[in-house]
């Protein structure tokens, strides 16, 4: 059993974060990059930000207990290969291959939500328990654990929750369809919207606004905290989720809308003793806007099998 330090790498569309955690779970390094686009430049970025983390902790390549990288997209956790990831502009990478090759150290790969799932199981010292993240960025989709291990279905497709149609004859999707929850909660399409209103709306004051009686943002913060309050009943239904992590830079972004959310569960709950009994608002979990979640998930996929200590919760 391996007791030297585990690497996890988040590779998101505009930055790359890593962390070295050691055996006991401690952050010894936390480092962020901008990516770059591109196979070559998500391999160097990821290269980039790994040697950051061993500089930052003086701790030699040879030493790594493993190496774990969480990445957009559809990843086979088996092979390391990464397909169609719009948003890094790759169509097909053998992510885990080369970046082990450029290491000298074994990489584990797995798609960045998934990751996630495991760095809040984590950070919630619930490892072993039923849980769902739910990432509310660009894209969304949702990521659980079932008794501590990821659910993932034919493809690895489960979660992908983002393309759930919700609204009848909504929006059109990226992916189609009308009406899917990423047409009403994704990032972009929020920033599209608010940018239309005269004088535009923006996340970080959208609560503000609200407060203030501005129309336009409560119908606006109504619809996003409807949005999500739909995604933390969908996962509790179809999963069974004990928590709900929300996460994802929409979340971030937005002081107060994880309230707008506990309260619009609890209006649904006022008109339904069956969700009423589900006490939905309370299964509502967010962590501390600057915990690395993805790459400490990330991490833990790479020390995944090595029997090495888990990390500390967060506190
Ligand atoms: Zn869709």
């Amino acid at each position: 059993m391996s007791q030297g330090p585990s690497l996890g790498i988040d590779i998101g569309g505009t930055k790359t974060h890593g962390v070295l955690l050691d055996a006991s779970g401690r952050v010894l390094a936390d480092q962020v990059r901008p990516t770059r686009k591109g196979a070559d430049g998500v391999l160097s970025t990821a290269r980039a930000v790994a040697d950051d983390c061993l500089r930052e902790a003086a701790v030699d390549r040879s030493r790594l207990a493993g190496v774990g990288v969480g990445v957009p997209g559809q990843v086979d956790h088996l092979t390391g290969v990464v397909r169609t990831a719009v948003n890094l502009g790759i169509d097909h990478l053998e992510l885990g291959a080369l970046l082990s090759a450029d290491l000298g150290v074994d990489v584990r790969v797995d798609n960045d939500v998934k990751a996630a799932a495991r760095g809040a199981a984590q950070a919630l010292d619930v490892q072993g328990a039923d849980l769902t993240y739910v990432n509310i960025g660009t894209g969304v989709a949702a990521a659980t654990l079932v008794a501590g291990r990821v659910v993932r279905g034919e493809g690895n497709l489960a979660g992908e929750i983002g393309h759930v149609p919700v609204v009848p004859d909504g929006e059109r999707c990226a992916c189609g369809q009308r009406g899917c929850l990423e047409a009403l909660v994704g990032g972009g399409r929020i920033a599209a919207r608010l940018a239309l209103i005269d004088p535009p709306l923006a996340l970080p004051t959208l609560v503000a606004q609200a407060t203030r009686g501005r129309l336009e943002a409560i119908a606006e913060l109504d619809r996003i905290a409807g949005g999500i309050a739909t995604a933390v009943q969908l996962v509790v239904l179809t999963q069974g989720s004990a928590r709900v992590v929300l996460g994802g830079g929409v979340i971030h972004a937005t002081p107060g809308l994880v309230d707008h959310v506990r309260r619009m569960l609890e209006l649904r709950a006022a008109e339904s003793d069956f969700l009423a009994s589900l006490h939905l608002p309370g299964r509502v979990v967010v962590l501390p806007s600057g915990y690395p979640v993805a790459a400490i998930g990330a991490a833990l996929v790479g020390r995944a099998g090595s029997g090495a200590a888990r990390p500390a919760p967060v506190g």
